[in-house]
């Protein structure tokens, strides 16, 4: 059942809202801006009721403050006021809010509009959640890679964390496509990104498929050699899938795997480390692949398989 969060100073307000959709919804009810703030971020809602005259803070304000945060920033927003001039209802549309329902109200036109505002909000997420999952593999993909990537940077420079960035790139691909077929290619496009993603559970990691045959992953917080370590672990467990590849470095599907780890400082560039893991990964495939070589941005490296 969907979840709705009315706020309205007036209880007979609020309860009288609560009569008409309970039947369909779950009602939660708060009596203050500052309360109903703090219930929108919790709560998992699918719409907001919001009265706009209430004493503290009022409707706008409070809908300011629900369109600039990102965990509130998507849920439909429908004033509710007593206040039926133009202006009122220009601002509040102007400033986000999706309906304006004037008092008094029909109970069958706001059922009508609640439902019709909630399977719109469904869409949306479905269709923002499709946009940033890579169809083939089921992983993020190259776009949510970059609104990722700048979030985990940033966070890694203000905490002061070991950041990393590794790319991986499946060996002699276009043999195993010329001598398999497409869409068996596509399979193991499948099967490495979830046998890779499947090691990239922690909350600080994110996995993505970077374009065609190459994924990347971004791990915050071990430092260089442990990381190193761990991801020698996820390139044996690749070649431990025993997928058959007759024309490669090994008789299995393999990946070469190319990363830096380093602490971010405000005057370092993202993109500095995407070229060294870059970098790393191209000493990788020279020195003859299904292999892992890592850098820590100093002068450091290392080598799998020296
Ligand atoms: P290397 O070991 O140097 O990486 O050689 P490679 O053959 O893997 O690299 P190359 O860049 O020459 O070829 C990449 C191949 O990946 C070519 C392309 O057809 C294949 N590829 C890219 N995207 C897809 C896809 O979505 N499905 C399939 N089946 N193949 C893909
Ligand atoms: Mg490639
Ligand atoms: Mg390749």
């Amino acid at each position: 059942m969907d979840k709705i969060l009315v706020i309205d100073d007036s209880p007979v307000q609020g309860e009288f809202l609560r009569s008409i959709l309970s039947e369909n919804f779950e009602i939660t009810i708060c009596q203050t801006g500052r309360e109903g703030l703090l219930t929108a971020r919790n709560g998992n809602f699918s719409l907001i009721l919001l009265d706009i005259i209430m004493p503290d803070m009022d409707g706008y304000m409070l809908l300011r403050e629900l369109k600039a945060s990102e965990v509130t920033k998507y849920i439909p927003v429908v004033l509710i006021t007593s206040l039926s001039d133009v202006q009122h209802e220009e601002k509040g549309l102007l400033m986000g809010a999706v309906d304006y329902i004037t008092k008094p109200f029909s109970p069958v036109i706001i059922k009508a509009r609640v439902k019709t505002h909630i399977q719109l909000y469904h869409y949306q997420m479905k269709f923002k959640a499709e946009a940033s999952v890579d169809a083939l593999t089921g992983v993020a993909n190259r776009r949510r890679y970059e609104e990722e990537s700048v979030i985990k940077w940033q966070s890694a420079i203000r905490f002061k964390l070991p950041f990393t960035i590794c790319m991986f790139d499946i060996d002699n691909f276009k043999a195993y496509n010329d001598t398999y077929g497409h869409p068996a290619g596509d399979k193991v496009l499948s099967a490495v990104a979830a046998c890779i993603s499947s090691r990239l559970q922690r909350s600080t990691d994110f996995f993505a498929r970077y374009g065609g045959e190459e994924f990347v992953a971004l791990y915050v917080g071990d430092d260089a050699t442990p990381t190193f370590e761990f991801m020698k672990s996820i390139r044996q467990a690749v070649e431990d899938l025993h997928i058959s590849h007759s024309h490669s470095v090994s008789q299995w599907v393999t990946v070469s795997v190319g990363g830096v780890t380093h602490i971010p400082t405000a005057e370092d560039s993202f993109d500095t480390y995407l070229k060294i893991a870059d970098t790393m990964l191209y000493d990788a495939k020279r020195f003859g692949r299904n292999q892992v070589v890592w850098s820590n941005a100093n002068k450091e490296t290392w080598r799998e398989k020296p």
